[in-house]
């Protein structure tokens, strides 16, 4: 839990985790115990295709989940889809389409996230049919070396966005291994007056939230400029649509503010910061 300079509460959260109960290395309860020791407030467990509705863990709020898939060609569609936040079992079967997975997410009461977008091979056309898309992983873990490549999707959201479709943004470990590339790395901050599955879900649903690898940041649009706090950090990129503006990065060290004044042409802007360490925090669209 963190505390923020205007005093708002920030809660700590992994939204996409396996375990033994499908594919993952750590039983549950290993699971929630790593979890737990490295600071975070909640986590959603998501396994394929088996809810953790039921479960509990003190001092650590589980977020009941599920991971759905459909399609096994990049070409026609893969498409794995979270939810979380779920009060109960969504109506689903193997074969059921992204939309209807999206839709009996919403109706069990969670919270849906399209996963690893880059990984999945989806294109914006593709994600662009899809409705009521809460958010989208901008960074996925365990999409990363050394299992697997493409764990980045901002690009595929970037086209989407200058067409005018602005998703959320949010970022998960997709633990599978437990080890330091894919546990504990990649999460959310959401901000909550408190950690409770009603609270989260509806923070979530309102977008009160950031995906990061431990920067902190704040992003406002005021006044017609973007402006940047952050942690200390070494980079602050802002990505646009306009695709040549000579103001979009800076660059230097213990960086902890900034502002972008949106090119003429911009309709979007959203914000990007690695820090020392190479970890990155990820600010969601501001329309401009
Ligand atoms: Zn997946
Ligand atoms: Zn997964």
């Amino acid at each position: 839990m963190i505390k923020d300079k205007k005093g708002r509460t920030w809660f700590k959260g992994n939204l996409h985790t396996h375990t033994t109960v499908s594919d993952g290395k750590y039983t549950p309860e290993q699971a929630y115990e790593l979890y737990k020791s490295k600071g975070y407030d909640f986590i959603a467990r998501t396994d394929h295709w088996k809810s953790s509705l039921g479960d509990s863990y003190e001092g650590l709020l589980i977020l009941p989940g599920e991971e759905f898939d459909v399609g096994s060609n990049a070409g026609e569609g893969i498409y794995h889809i979270v939810g979380a936040g779920i009060a109960q079992e969504p109506k689903l079967v193997r074969g059921d389409g992204p939309q209807k997975i999206i839709d009996e997410i919403h109706a069990a009461g969670g919270v849906a996230i399209l996963a690893h977008p880059a990984w999945s091979l989806n294109s914006p056309e593709q994600l662009m049919q899809l409705k009521g898309v809460d958010m989208s992983e901008i960074y996925n873990s365990v999409s990363g070396v050394p299992f697997n490549c493409r764990p980045y999707s901002g690009l595929i959201f970037d086209i989407m966005a200058a067409k005018g479709c602005l998703w959320k943004m949010n970022a998960a470990d997709d633990v599978h291994f437990y080890t330091e590339h894919d546990a504990c790395r990649s999460y959310v901050l959401v901000q909550a007056e408190e950690c409770t599955r009603e609270a989260i879900v509806n923070a979530l649903k309102k977008g009160d939230f950031y995906a990061t690898q431990g920067p902190e940041l704040s992003v406002t649009y005021v006044d017609g400029r973007v402006k940047v706090e952050c942690s200390p950090v070494e980079e602050i990129v802002y990505y646009t649509d306009t695709v040549f503006v000579h103001h979009r990065c800076q660059v230097g060290t213990d960086l902890t503010e900034d502002e972008y004044v949106p090119a003429s042409k911009d309709t979007f802007v959203r914000v990007e910061v690695k820090d020392a360490q190479g970890r990155y925090a990820w600010g969601q669209y501001v329309k401009v």
